[in-house]
């Protein structure tokens, strides 16, 4: 079928109520009518997602913005116009029309306006709000193509696809405070590159009623992974280890090594760090992931986010 029918025939099962992939530029989503909390349901369901865990909302423009916040926020259309549409979340005060399924009873919504042409004519033709997480069973490795979909969520109504997806790690999620904004989550969009539209406002910790679904442990794969140091390197038998590489480097003793960026690109360890964990984790001769660590500044520090959470079970079962 052609992309097009595809997105269709995607569009309309949304209408339906239904659940179903799509590809954005962060990683797949797992798509319902954000306004319709019998679909929103599914995708909990699907998804093995605790309820407490709020779902972003897509939107395709600007004017769906609206309906969907109960305060309009001169901020919030100087970002969009710098980020959107591209991987940035904002956490707003919502409407009534969000249901309270979509942000966990919160009193806020996450929203974004997705790059990736695929997820906006999808969401145009749907003529709704999608409300989308990733398409993975919840707490496992983010999916990144079609087929890490179909090897999680076989049972999935419809997958769209749409290749490999450009970013690869999940959007950057920020609120908006009386000083500026806070960072929930990081991602590629940078706090040093949205402190050039809006101060960071850096009072106040974290806390977890802030952003529920920031646990620990997430990302996870099935097989025993951990962020590379000199002692697990020295005292670890790598024969049947596989290595997440980025500088090059360290390569001897590993059965298998991916080579996430040729050129040591930051952007490149973004875009291939989930596909390398699918990969490794469906190897059957491999039984260890090992992953370089990055400097945790700029992109960096999404990145060690992400490896951060994958290896949180596994570093606590020791070495
Ligand atoms: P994802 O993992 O990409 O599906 O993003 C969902 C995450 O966004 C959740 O786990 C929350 O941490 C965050 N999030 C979504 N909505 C809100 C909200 N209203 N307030 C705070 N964080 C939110
Ligand atoms: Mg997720």
């Amino acid at each position: 079928m052609h992309l097009k029918d595809s997105i269709q025939k995607a569009a309309q099962y949304i209408r339906e109520g239904k659940v179903v992939a799509f590809p954005t530029e962060t990683v797949y989503g797992l798509g319902a009518n954000a306004l319709d909390p019998f679909a929103v349901a599914k995708i909990f369901e699907l998804k093995e997602r605790p309820s407490f865990d709020p779902l972003i909302v897509h939107i395709a423009a600007l004017s769906e913005l609206d309906a969907l916040i109960a305060e309009k926020d001169e901020r919030i259309y100087a970002l969009a116009e710098k980020f959107w549409p591209g991987p940035l979340t904002l956490v707003l005060p919502k409407s009534k029309l969000v249901p309270d399924l979509v942000t966990s009873g919160m009193a806020t919504v996450g929203i974004r306006m997705p790059a990736h042409p695929v997820a906006l004519e999808l969401i145009a033709a749907a003529q709704c709000p999608l409300a989308a997480p990733s398409a993975n069973k919840f707490g496992r490795i983010s999916p990144t193509t079609a087929a890490h979909v179909r090897k999680q969520l076989p049972e999935v109504d419809y997958i769209l696809d749409g290749g490999k997806t450009t970013v690869g790690i999940e959007s950057t999620i920020i609120r908006l405070t009386y000083k500026g904004f806070q960072l929930l989550r990081s991602g590629v969009i940078t706090q040093e590159e949205i402190a050039s539209i809006l101060p960071f406002d850096s009072s106040g910790v974290m806390e977890k009623s802030l952003a529920p679904g920031m646990l620990k442990s997430h990302y996870s794969p099935r097989k025993r992974m951990l962020i590379a140091d000199e002692k697990l390197l020295e005292t670890t038998d790598l024969s049947h280890a596989g290595l997440i590489s980025f500088t090059g480097k360290h390569t001897a003793p590993f059965k298998r090594v991916i080579e996430v960026s040729e050129r040591n690109d930051l952007r490149d360890y973004a875009v291939n760090l989930f596909a390398a964990m699918h990969s490794l984790e469906d190897d059957p001769e491999i039984d260890l992931i090992i992953a370089e660590a990055v400097a945790e500044t700029g992109i960096g520090k999404a990145i060690m986010d992400r490896l951060k959470k994958a290896e949180y079970d596994w570093r606590r079962m020791g070495l």
